[in-house]
């Protein structure tokens, strides 16, 4: 007996035959049985997915001698020859070698004769989006009017490219690609029948590999055993469709997850020098982080998956381990990589940056995550736990902190020596009011006063942090310490910088500097200041404050005043960094550039054009 390829021997006969496309068959069957075929069918879908076949098997309901049925007898002559490709009333059609309007006229013509045996003249139209222009509009004319006996069936993978005019006039099915564990079934029931030993893992792969179509899978399952015969493994599948293993995708996902960019790149080699299609990876690794979302989301939707019970477990193993807006920042890199890669000629390049990004993104702490951190750190700090630190180890942790202040009164100097202010600094102007604090508010103040001398200082050094935060910074002054909040207030004028400032990077910056200038654990909170002083200049940093400095709530107001009547030398370049500051100010404002500089823990170091 001559060799039938599987792809032949095994096209569906009967509706109940089509794999996947139940919605298709039952709808058909229907209006069979109700006699209310129409004259113009359009089957849309992927390749493989049982287009051609529906449209036999139609052709039979119809042209069957004991029909119309919408289960031909696949025994009576019209049948068999319908099968066999030789019924001279089903003319079969390939849309993309006879596209041109002889070939419609030609139809045009032949359709006004009557059908040789069966009752109906059936075309059927293949790659219908193929047709010529002119060809669509002869068409057309049929279509309008057709004679009763003639019916069309129409098959496209592309249907955008089909003309309104045509798909108006059809009734359209679109059938979707087929399941893979619908294939996997399918395969297993052929290779039992073929007598073929195959496992599970090489049934999955080669039904990963057709894409949801069982020609492609049927034919696949032809050339592995032309190939290794009667035994086939997983690396045999891989082999033939150049796709790579369900292990090597774990491994690759390993890498990205934990970070190792090394690993992550090395693989990706290994893959391209034994011939992967590196696009197809992509693909599949999009799977893959999606799969471990799903995971995560919906453990029971794991079940439900084409999946071996080992993939299975190693999907839920994974998922375990994950966070979520880590893996969508990869999927989010991977999907523009696939779309970017589809032009580019250099697929290895685009491959292995993405995948460096991927590693990094993997690794990298979320806002989420960071925003929890902090959360719990406050909680920390709330229980008590950094408080001993504020009252006992200030004094010497400070000059360990900073031996370059070492000139400058500590600020829990218990009473301070004579204001020595640098020769052409005026003294504060400061309320009297000598009270007596307690020991808490006492350091307070001492805390207050020694942030504010060393207020430029402090800027310079969260500037090198955060180098946006010190532009709003210099505008601003520290009016309080109560407890561990430290309230920095901003002049009037510059008023809108106070929310500005507020973001959580920001004050994770400002709130690590106090912590190291006050040696404890330190929260900030940003007031606007009540009363206009115009641009405020800043403090030299070698003010002492005089011992009976008022509190700063109040002195707050006197400071800005004071300030104000502080020599203008200053203000003309102060005014100049600011100005730049400005521009960079509004780059940071920018909601894309924040969220950027959020994500990557970064700072603008350069603005260019
Ligand atoms: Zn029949």
């Amino acid at each position: 007996m001559a060799y039938e390829v599987l792809a032949r021997k095994w096209r569906p006969q009967q509706f109940s035959d089509v794999l996947g496309q139940e919605h298709v068959s039952r709808t058909l069957t229907n209006a069979i049985e109700a006699k209310r075929v129409a004259h113009a069918y359009l089957f849309v879908g992927p390749r493989g997915t049982g287009k051609t076949s529906t449209a036999r098997i139609m052709a039979k309901a119809l042209n069957c001698e004991k029909g119309p049925t919408p289960t031909p007898c696949d025994a009576c002559t019209t049948c068999r020859e319908i099968m066999a490709g030789g019924s001279l009333d089903v003319i079969e059609i390939d849309g993309a070698s006879n596209n041109g309007v002889e070939q419609v006229r030609d139809l045009r013509e032949s359709v006004h004769y009557a059908p040789a045996r069966a009752p109906h003249k059936i075309y059927i139209i293949d790659e219908v989006h193929m047709l010529s222009t002119q060809a669509f509009n002869a068409l057309l004319k049929t279509l309008e009017e057709p004679p009763k006996h003639v019916k069309f069936i129409f098959a496209t993978t592309e249907p955008q490219k089909v003309p309104a005019t045509i798909l108006s006039r059809c009734q359209r099915f679109d059938l979707r690609r087929i399941p893979l564990r619908e294939i996997v079934a399918q395969l297993r029931r052929i290779a039992e029948d073929e007598q073929v030993e195959i496992d599970e893992a090489a049934l999955l792969a080669i039904a990963r590999g057709a894409e949801g179509g069982m020609r492609d899978a049927e034919s696949a399952l032809d050339q592995l055993i032309s190939f290794r015969g009667k035994r086939i493994d997983e690396s045999d599948v891989l082999a033939v469709f150049g796709i790579v293993s369900w292990s090597a995708l774990e491994e690759l996902v390993d890498a990205i997850l934990r970070g190792d960019v090394a690993a992550a790149i090395r693989a990706a080699s290994e893959m391209d020098e034994q011939g992967k299609d590196l696009q197809r990876l992509v693909v599949e690794l999009i799977g893959q982080f999606r799969n471990l979302l799903i995971a995560l989301h919906a453990p029971e939707a794991v079940e439900k998956m084409d999946l071996t019970e080992a993939q299975a477990e190693g999907l839920r193993v994974r998922s375990k381990e994950i966070s979520a807006g880590r893996v969508l920042r990869v999927v989010d890199i991977l999907t523009d990589l696939d779309s970017r890669m589809r032009q580019a000629l250099s697929r290895r390049t685009l491959l292995e940056t993405a995948l460096i990004r991927c590693a990094r993104a993997a690794s990298m702490v979320t806002i989420d995550e960071l925003i929890r951190q902090v959360a719990e750190l406050r909680a920390a700090l709330a229980e008590g736990s950094g408080m001993p630190a504020i009252q006992g180890g200030r004094t010497t942790q400070a000059r360990v902190v900073e031996p370059q202040a070492a000139d400058v009164e500590p600020p829990h100097a218990t009473e301070p020596s004579a204001p020595a202010a640098a020769p052409g600094t005026p003294p504060l102007q400061v309320a009297e009011r000598p009270v007596a604090p307690t020991p808490t508010s006492r350091n307070n103040e001492e805390e207050t006063r020694y942030l504010l001398s060393h207020w430029r200082e402090f800027t310079e050094r969260v500037g090198a942090y955060a180098s946006l935060v010190k532009g709003y910074l210099l505008d601003a002054r520290p009016v309080s310490v109560v407890g561990d909040v430290v309230t920095i207030g901003f002049d009037p004028e510059f008023g809108e910088n106070a929310s500005k400032i507020d973001t959580l990077r920001n004050r994770n910056a400002i709130q690590k500097m106090l912590g190291t200038m006050l040696n404890r654990g330190a929260r900030v909170d940003f007031v606007v200041l009540e009363q206009t002083a115009g641009h405020v200049p800043l403090p030299a940093d070698h003010i002492v404050t005089p011992p009976e400095r008022s509190r700063a709530e109040r002195s707050a107001a006197d400071m800005s005043g004071a300030r104000a009547a502080e020599g203008s030398g200053q203000a003309s370049s102060e005014y100049k960094g600011e100005k730049e500051s400005r521009t960079l100010q509004e780059w940071l404002h920018e909601p894309a550039v924040s969220r950027v500089i959020d994500a990557f823990n970064g700072d603008i170091e350069d603005i260019r054009d």
